[in-house]
């Protein structure tokens, strides 16, 4: 039997949830015990989202081979509470660039080079690659952006040619649409959804079902007029209301029967969802009463989205630890430029961490930081960046090498602790050509971050150009700087602080951050929590 597909489309506007709408179908589809994978295509002609500012698209989802993807791609492995690969974010610009190397190759001899068919086949192609690549029985796949978006129109032809190809059992379509309530007069209005389902039909797909997403739950004089619009059951208008966190969705969706609907129009038997351990996180995640504050120092602090795996990471291990992380924003351009006292706002927080980033601004702005809550011994994760300017802190502070910094932000500095290496400096591409995705890293025993994983090696993803400059580590150590990580290759994967002088200051290079899950949490983030408790 060839794999079934879903197709999730998004209607009236775009951020209203529909990646989690399609990491939620995944989660219910795989808990009836079948093989499920979830792809992204997003419409845009970038290749990869290696490129885009997080305040244009929010945070690059690290995939384990290395693929800098769309964030949803975070959604759907930490639903699925597997790992996916980077094949599963397609954007445009991914397959007009294969389209384009066929055509030079000669590959269409002869043939004018067309969207249909020759786009159109190029994303069924790559959609059945990944079926078979990955043995899924059904393939989830979530098309960016909104319907009537001319980006999308390729993508939506492809899977409408796939319900033509494989019927009606191989191939099903959510549509997520938007029902807004008027703050004037309280009324939930469908004609938006509607209008997106006539968008939708007028290049040639009828929904198989519609999750609606509100404010408040579908009325159900609401949901008999979008049943009659859309040309479908009432019982296939599924409500999507607000709730208090995301992990809520699937269950949400499950007790409205969408589940079992699915599987059925897919011609699936359908059988007993396994979610026992999903309800039970959800219901710790509800009752978590201790709050924690925990100060986030980053430069795009104004899009949350742009941090979204670290803040499902504290989540995660809140509900192991038992607490509440409640999030402190802090914008290092603000400290910088003196807009903010970070001490005086340090000085309320339990923990902290010091977020990744690129480039000279808000730089200073985390050292200072940094150097607080060093001294005043509050617990401190820094990730990737973050460990680099603890490393910069110290350099600076405990070594006494006046102007030590990373050549990223000054490239003159008298002493660059962190540098570029030689392999990384006659990189002249910027697109994919960082140190990505995971590899080994080798712990050393006695140290805290051994203690959290306790194991000799891991597997964490990385998404960086510079390193710890490994002519200064002996310095570094000879002052108190605890190298707690490696590389195979001798880079430095981890840094800490001795415990009997703070009780917890860890940095990793690596972004541990892209593998926590709802159900297993990420050592270094509990370890955090943990020490931010006591
Ligand atoms: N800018 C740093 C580097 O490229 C850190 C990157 C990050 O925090 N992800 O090495």
């Amino acid at each position: 039997m060839g794999a079934k597909y879903v197709f999730i489309t998004g209607g009236v506007m775009s951020g209203i949830g529909k990646g989690v709408v399609s990491a939620s179908t995944g989660l219910l589809i795989k808990s009836r015990g079948y093989k499920t994978t979830i792809v992204k295509v997003d419409p845009y002609l970038n290749v990869d989202a290696g490129t885009m500012n997080p305040y244009a698209h929010g945070e690059v989802f690290v995939t384990e081979d290395g693929g800098e993807t769309d964030l949803d791609l975070g959604h759907y492995e930490r639903f699925l509470g597997e790992n996916l690969s980077k094949n599963n974010n397609i954007t445009t610009g991914k397959v007009y660039l294969r389209v384009i190397e066929k055509e030079r190759k000669g590959a269409y001899l002869g043939k004018t080079v067309q969207i249909i068919p020759h786009v159109t086949d190029e994303i069924k192609e790559e959609l059945s690659y990944i079926a078979k690549d990955t043995g899924a029985d059904v393939v989830i796949v979530e098309i960016g952006g909104t319907v009537g978006d001319i980006e999308g129109l390729p993508f939506l032809e492809a899977a409408r040619q796939m319900y033509v190809e494989l019927g009606s059992s191989s191939v099903v379509f959510v549509h997520v649409a938007w029902a807004p309530v008027l703050s004037t007069t309280g009324e939930q209005k469908t004609k938006p959804v509607q209008h997106s389902v006539q968008e939708l039909r007028r290049i040639g797909i009828q929904p198989t079902a519609l999750v609606v997403r509100s404010p408040r739950p579908l009325e159900s004089e609401s949901r008999q007029k979008i049943a009659l619009f859309a040309n479908l059951s009432p019982s296939a208008v599924f409500s999507d209301h607000d709730v208090d966190n995301i992990y809520e969705i699937p269950l949400l969706l499950e007790s409205q029967g969408y589940g079992s609907q699915l599987i059925e129009r897919l011609g699936l038997q359908d059988r007993e969802p396994d979610l026992g351990g999903w309800k039970e996180f959800v219901d710790k995640l509800k009752g978590l009463s201790k709050p924690l504050k925990i100060a986030m120092v980053g430069k795009y602090t104004r899009l949350r989205d742009s941090y979204i795996s670290i803040v499902e990471a504290l989540k995660h291990a809140g509900v192991y630890v038992g607490v509440k992380p409640d999030l402190v924003w802090i914008e290092s351009t603000d400290v910088e430029e003196g807009k903010i006292n970070v001490n005086d706002v340090l000085s309320t927080v339990d923990g902290a961490v010091i977020l990744p980033g690129f480039g000279k601004r808000g730089a200073e702005g985390k050292i200072k930081a940094i150097r607080y809550l060093r001294e005043n011994k509050i617990p401190t994760l820094g990730i990737c960046f973050g460990l680099q300017l603890s490393v910069v802190e110290f350099a600076r502070d405990v070594v006494g090498l006046e102007g030590a910094n990373s050549t990223e932000i000054d490239p003159h500095t008298p002493y660059p602790v962190v540098d570029l290496l030689p392999w990384q400096r006659d990189v002249e591409e910027l697109g994919g050509t960082m140190r990505l995705g995971a590899s080994p890293i080798n712990l050393v025993k006695g140290t805290t971050i051994y203690s959290l994983y306790g194991r000799d090696t891991i597997y964490e993803r990385h998404r960086h150009r510079y390193e710890v400059n490994p002519k200064y580590v002996d310095k570094l150590v000879e002052h108190g700087l605890i190298i707690s990580a490696w590389s195979p290759k001798g880079l430095v994967e981890a840094i800490e602080l001795p415990r009997n002088e703070h009780p917890f200051f860890l940095g990793t290079q690596s972004h541990p951050e892209f593998k926590s899950r709802p159900l297993q949490p990420s050592p270094p983030y509990v370890g955090l929590l943990k020490a931010a408790l006591t």
